[in-house]
């Protein structure tokens, strides 16, 4: 296998099954509370924003649950994804490290996103649904899902974080390509959006009002429910796809990673990748370690604290257990957009909390270099999120050039950064820089949520 570049798999060897890591945690996970009564959220409290089969997978503790053929079929437009040795980025650092990574770039929109997109999408199909409501960061996720809306004939509209909506227009146009409506956020069409403009008229908005406005969205209107991106159980659960096909891949090409590594903005990605791996670590004793790469600049995992928080920031959603900045953290206007969330998926969340994983928080622009140096040497132009995986992957094929180990590292390409190139613009002309919160910040942010110590 000594030249082994791409390790491709047949279409027939996509996954039929998601993987379910709810059924293999030794760990309990604490419950989601609701809102207004603090007591334990009940799976009929979720359908006034989803339908029933998302709730079920939401809850489920099956370990394998079947991916339907009608999602499969659209999945096979890109999927199996690539596995890739990433050969000439080792030569470049010298490093005696294998580095592979699983290209989630080659979907339509071009990130792994539609994963999920599709899955929720068709079943909110086979439910009724006729409207679906979402937000999106930096514009992938709403462009997933307007992709996949299409498919099934679902209208798709979407909150975009101001912020992005004016320095991504590109993304606003692919919305639209897929028949999707783009609305920038905070809004005067909700609730929410007013609220936060009579405080701030030049809010920049933030992922959390965002879904505070998708969700009142949902809510007031008829035959719509919501959609999400990343954090929620079946959201990973359908990202599992990622690992599982890296897993065979892995196989395929006679290795086994001994660092697996994804970038941190909910969750999804990671969990995506790490899971299907970090279930060899409980059910067989495997050593794998599994790192989060996150921005110093919303360091929710490395920094913040295991505490029920509100997914958003009016305080509509209910409370999860999970890593949290608090909900009314503002993040700065770092270029990787879709990583300034202030919560993280519980179950991301319980695997740190339980020493299953580990976090990294990193610079923006050492991420950018890490970014560009892949650019130059693999060929792909990555998204500023998935900047962060590739710093962590060249952090850890450093640290073997330097001990002489020959570790296999494994990290997600997420996405690629054709659409982002305003940021790598800013990145090249000097006027990017790095960004610190301080803690005194995030203690504001955590004050007063109703279950803290
Ligand atoms: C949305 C996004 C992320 C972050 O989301 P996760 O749920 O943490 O995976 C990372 N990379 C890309 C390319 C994205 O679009």
């Amino acid at each position: 296998m000594e030249d082994t570049y791409k390790i491709i798999l047949d279409e027939k060897d996509i996954p039929k099954r998601w993987y379910n890591i709810q059924a293999d945690f030794p760990q309990e996970l604490e419950p989601p509370v609701h809102p207004a009564t603090l007591r334990p959220l009940e799976p009929s409290d979720m359908k006034a924003i989803f339908p029933d089969p998302i709730i079920e997978q939401e809850i489920s503790r099956e370990r394998w649950i079947d991916i339907p053929a009608e999602v499969l079929d659209i999945l096979k437009i890109w999927r199996p994804t690539p596995l890739v040795r990433a050969r000439r980025l080792e030569k470049f650092l010298d490093t005696p490290a294998k580095i592979y990574f699983k290209n989630e770039s080659v979907s339509p929109p071009g990130s792994h996103k539609p994963n999920t997109a599709i899955a929720q999408a068709y079943y909110n199909k086979i439910s009724g649904t006729g409207r679906l409501t979402t937000e999106t960061g930096a514009g992938q996720w709403g462009s997933s899902l307007a992709f996949a809306c299409g498919y099934f004939g679902i209208e798709c509209v979407i909150y975009m974080v101001k912020v992005s909506y004016e320095q991504k227009p590109y993304r606003r146009g692919m919305m639209k390509t897929w028949g999707g409506t783009v609305y920038a956020s905070p809004s005067e069409r909700t609730q929410a959006g007013r609220k936060i403009l009579a405080a701030d008229p030049n809010s920049q908005g933030s992922l959390g009002i965002a879904i505070s406005e998708a969700v009142e969205d949902a809510v007031t209107s008829t035959n719509t429910k919501y959609s999400l991106g990343s954090v929620a159980n079946h959201v990973v659960l359908h990202q599992s796809i990622i690992g599982l096909e890296a897993k065979k891949q892995m196989a395929m090409a006679g290795d086994y990673p001994d660092v697996v590594i994804g970038c941190h903005g909910g969750g999804s990605n990671f969990a995506g990748i790490s899971f299907p791996f970090l279930s060899d670590n409980i059910t067989e004793g495997k050593t794998t370690r599994f790192v989060a790469a996150e921005p110093s600049a919303c360091p929710t995992l490395t920094a913040g604290e295991f505490v029920y928080d509100f997914g958003d920031t009016v305080g509509m959603t209910p409370l999860y257990k999970m890593y949290s900045l608090g909900h009314s953290f503002m993040p700065s206007g770092i270029h990787a957009g879709g990583l300034r969330y202030h919560g993280a998926s519980p179950l991301v969340s319980s695997a740190l909390k339980h020493k299953q994983i580990e976090a990294m928080a990193l610079q923006q622009m050492e991420c950018f270099d890490a970014a560009v140096t892949f650019a130059r040497t693999e060929g792909i132009i990555p998204a500023p999120e998935t900047s962060h995986a590739i710093r962590a992957a060249i952090i850890e094929a450093n640290k073997c050039r330097e001990t002489g180990e020959s570790k296999t590292i494994l990290f997600n390409l997420s996405g690629h950064g054709h659409v982002d190139m305003f940021s790598y613009e800013k990145y090249f002309s000097g006027e990017m820089e790095d960004f610190q919160l301080p803690g005194e910040e995030i203690q504001k942010a955590l004050a007063g949520l109703p279950l803290r110590a």
